[in-house]
């Protein structure tokens, strides 16, 4: 017999494998920081014994979602300005509000009740962009999240810079100062074509070659935003990063609304990893991203949540469930955004395309154990004939119960295991005050 750190026992296990298999009654094995192995419980209790074995009926065992765009630390402007067009949103209340706030602090402390948010409803990894992000990723490490932080760069200046050169000069020491770290991989995130000029964009791309990092950029988020890029450079978005040399497996862009068969072509043979941040493009009415093309053309697309501010929430299962119904009415098609595609986009090709492929993503031996187990219990999962259907189409945050990041114990029976949850919500409280 060998011994484990932890055993964990499922109805189903959904290792997000190719052929999507699902383990009826069975088990993961966590030893140290990883997934030792996994199969069918009776296969495990006779090679391995823990002190630990999690158990129960009922239960759901899978990898941990991925958040592929967000900027966490904006949960503390949740609500502050909604039902607003995405150029007055941005440039009437969010950038003053946030030349007025951000500092080390407030992101420490924003950070915290953002990953507590994420790691409740199920997600393990994040991928963020913002500014101040040693601060960022010293709370995330506190919180025990594994997150992708993408040091902010605009042309100019905030309350975070002064400039091009000094965003840049920040995130090379930001990629300097992580670059080692078990939870935490630096990324540079220029803004957006709209925010960065060429120049920005080039030396961005450069900076993140040079240390073998991802780049995580807005695009075609709005239609404004196509017009204001043909007017200034004569090209659309795409075409106007592939133009500049820009476009590789390395980046991840957010949204991609508004992008036209020639763009879609350019991702897909790029291999640029598309976010679908379908809420937040909702609601902010920007448009609905031509999510079933892009998959037709290869292009490996997953979710983000965006920033609180934008969506109103960090949850990536409702972002499955409101992007495979809306996909289907719009094209007409209820087979446009399968609920199966829908947790491998929302978990292995996460990873994948956060170049976390070989960490994360999946529950496979030899990879990091970010588990998510989930209660199936429950009035609205009930009866239960597809797992798959239940997890996109009628599981909730507060279904997650347990979770693990990188073999440790994150969120125990719903409670968080290393920082008291009453004191995040009391200081998120306190800050809201000052806000206002
Ligand atoms: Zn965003």
């Amino acid at each position: 017999m060998q011994n484990a750190d932890y055993i964990i026992r499922g109805e189903y296990v959904l290792p997000m494998d190719d052929a999507r298999t699902v383990i009826k009654n069975g088990a993961v094995v966590i030893r140290g920081s990883k997934i030792a192995d996994t199969g069918s419980f009776d296969e495990i209790s006779k090679k391995y014994s823990s002190k630990n074995i999690i158990t129960g009926n009922n239960k759901a065992v899978m990898p941990g979602l991925i958040n592929t765009h967000t900027h966490a630390a904006m949960v503390y402007f949740r609500g502050i300005a909604d039902d607003l067009p995405l150029k007055e949103w941005l440039e009437k209340y969010i950038w003053p509000a946030e030349n007025k706030w951000l500092s080390p602090e407030f992101v420490s402390d924003a950070t915290e009740l953002a990953c507590l948010e994420m790691l409740k409803a199920g997600i393990t990894t994040y991928n963020d962009m913002y500014f101040f992000e040693d601060a960022s990723g010293k709370a995330a490490k506190k919180i025990g999240m594994r997150a992708v932080l993408g040091a902010g760069i605009v042309d100019f200046p905030t309350i975070a810079g002064k400039g091009a050169d000094d965003y840049l000069e920040k995130a090379e020491r930001f990629i300097k100062h992580w670059t080692k770290d078990a939870l935490i991989s630096p990324c540079i995130a220029p803004h957006s074509v709209y925010a960065c000029a060429p120049e920005t964009l080039k030396r961005s791309k450069d900076l993140a070659d040079k240390y073998s990092v991802p780049i995580h950029i807005h695009l075609s988020e709005a239609k404004w935003e196509v017009k204001d890029v043909q007017k200034k450079y004569g090209k659309r978005p795409v075409e106007h990063l592939h133009d500049l040399g820009f476009l590789d497996e390395c980046i991840i862009a957010a949204h991609c609304v508004w992008v036209d068969e020639r763009e879609i072509e350019m991702l897909a043979k790029h291999k640029v990893g598309v976010s679908h941040c379908i809420e937040s493009n909702l609601k902010l009415g920007s448009g609905i991203a031509p999510v079933p093309r892009m998959l037709k053309a290869g292009i490996k697309v997953t979710f983000g949540t965006d920033g609180a501010a934008s969506n109103n929430d960090m949850n990536i299962l409702s972002e499955m469930s409101t992007a495979a119904k809306v996909h289907k009415a719009v094209s007409n098609d209820p087979t446009a955004l399968d609920a199966r595609t829908a947790l491998l986009m929302a978990t292995r090709w996460g990873a994948e395309s956060l170049g976390l492929g070989e960490i994360t993503g999946s529950i496979e031996k030899g990879k990091a154990a970010d588990i998510v187990i989930m209660n199936l219990d429950k009035p609205h999962l009930t009866p239960l004939y597809d797992i798959y259907s239940h997890i996109v189409y009628s599981a909730m945050a507060s279904d997650v119960e347990t979770v693990f990041v990188n073999g440790k114990l994150v969120v125990d029976k719903g409670n968080l295991c290393a920082a008291d949850e009453g004191e995040i919500i009391s200081k998120a409280r306190e800050w809201r005050s000052k806000i206002r």
